[in-house]
């Protein structure tokens, strides 16, 4: 998935101005690589009309780098799609705190239990695991196992009690023992049946747990939708841990199931071993899918390539060492128009990669309104003439602007520091254009 909207995004490197087309063009290569995860079809035209909505007409058309825009968009609505911001379990204030694991068999319930508690553990909980599917083979010795290996506690009652008798035993024996956490481990079917789902309604109705969490297998994709939607309408979850993201994994899972249940995924499985588990980070999931470290990049590339006429006229500019205030001030604007300060920086030729941007002074972005009004008070000849201009000026500049002559004077020597750097780097280019040595 992270690959093909990877090179979705790679098309709109470059482009000035998106139009209607392109955003849809892009729109139909993010629906098609969202359909191919196996993302829930209704989630994607819901998400595609969502990111429309937002990118054509304001934001898109009338700004300078599209692709930032719908990049930004995009990553919005995915984290939004996945809920947003991360979920927590919800923890009693009277313990102990009863969770209950469930889900298909296979999901991963018997190892998330453990590695549950082990997380939870390292917060100080006092944990209890509880051996309560009795129906797979050696289900109950694999929860030993793991108990064993973390040194957690597991009770048990053997097969041939009932899950809803067994789950309220461990809930006495973790009040006798003071455990302040229950973690109950219930069986599974292949596929979701009703004699599945009544058995876990009464251990619901028996322990009344603080937290039941549905463990999904990601990698079942749409399977692990429906799976959610069904444990949702007849035991109202409270979560979902996505197990399975380790591997080779499909992100659609990830991205329907909040959007269908309306269930937050509190939580990832990322591994085999007990400690790979993982609070689940909607923003970060999106990243992951959107391949962010190549994204970034891509941003970076289109802002490097808008508007090459501009800055070929700017190019010209340094080199006949006349760049002016106005043309300070007209960089300032289009900084932004594209976000951070620094990307001013590397939008200049040849200062991109200076060592000495510091000496640059560090203008911040609120600063940017001060600059722009301090420039607007001048006058055309002071713009042209920024070394001439007396005290007196300067005071009256510096009421026109709702500044001081301090912040005046602060924004002439800035761009004083500017003007020089950019005349020595067109300095560098003609000694280097010659065969001349740098320095
Ligand atoms: P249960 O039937 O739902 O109790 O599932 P189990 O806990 O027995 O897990 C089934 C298999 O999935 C086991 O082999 C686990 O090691 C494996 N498993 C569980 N979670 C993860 C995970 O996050 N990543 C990987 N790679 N394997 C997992
Ligand atoms: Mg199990």
């Amino acid at each position: 998935l992270a690959e093909k909207l990877q090179e979705t995004f790679r098309k709109l490197k470059g482009k000035g101005r998106l139009t209607e087309e392109d955003v849809d063009e892009a729109l139909k290569e993010v629906r098609r690589a969202l359909l191919d995860a196996d993302v829930n079809f209704k989630v994607v035209k819901d998400f595609q009309k969502k990111v429309k909505e937002r990118a054509v007409g304001s934001d898109v058309l009338t700004s300078l780098t599209p692709g930032q825009q719908v990049i930004k968009i995009v990553h919005e609505e995915l984290s939004e799609l996945m809920g947003g911001v991360q979920s927590k379990i919800n923890l009693s204030s009277k313990p102990p705190t009863v969770v209950m694991m469930v889900g298909l068999q296979g999901g991963g319930k018997t190892t998330t239990s453990a590695k549950l508690s082990n997380m939870l553990r390292k917060g100080g909980r006092r944990p209890l695991l509880v051996a309560a599917d009795v129906y797979r083979p050696a289900a109950i010795k694999q929860l030993q196992v793991l108990g064993a290996q973390l040194d957690i506690p597991v009770f048990s009652m053997g097969d041939k009690n009932s899950p809803v008798d067994i789950a309220r035993a461990a809930l006495e024996n973790a009040q006798s023992n003071s455990r302040d956490l229950v973690i109950i481990d219930t069986a599974g079917r292949l596929h979701v049946d009703d004699q599945l789902m009544t058995e876990l309604e009464s251990i619901k109705a028996a322990v009344k747990p603080h937290e039941i969490l549905l463990v999904v297998d990601a990698m079942t994709g749409q399977v692990a939708v429906n799976v959610a939607e069904t444990f949702n309408q007849r035991l109202g979850l409270d979560g979902v841990v996505l197990t399975k993201l380790d591997g080779d994994t499909r992100g659609g899972a990830a991205l329907s199931i909040k959007a269908v249940t309306g269930c937050p995924i509190k939580f990832a499985g990322v591994g085999e071993k007990l400690d790979a588990i993982e609070p689940f980070h909607p923003d970060r999931m999106a990243d992951r899918i959107l391949g962010m470290g190549d994204v970034m990049t891509l941003i970076e590339k289109a802002q490097a390539n808008f508007d090459a006429e501009q800055v070929a006229k700017l190019n010209k500019k340094i080199k006949a060492a006349d760049f002016t205030l106005e043309d300070f001030m007209q960089q300032i604007q289009e900084v932004k128009k594209l976000g951070p300060l620094q990307q001013i920086i590397s939008m200049i030729p040849g200062l991109g990669s200076a060592k000495k941007l510091k000496d640059l002074g560090e203008i911040d972005e609120k600063e940017l309104v001060y600059v722009e009004a301090i420039v607007n008070s001048m006058t055309p000849w002071e713009r042209r003439h920024t070394h001439e201009i007396s005290g007196s000026r300067k005071k009256r500049i510096a009421r026109g602007s709702g500044t001081s002559v301090q912040e005046v004077n602060r924004l002439l020597k800035q761009f004083e520091q500017t003007r020089k750097m950019m005349k020595q780097f067109a300095d560098m280019e003609k000694n280097i254009k010659k065969g001349g040595k740098m320095g």
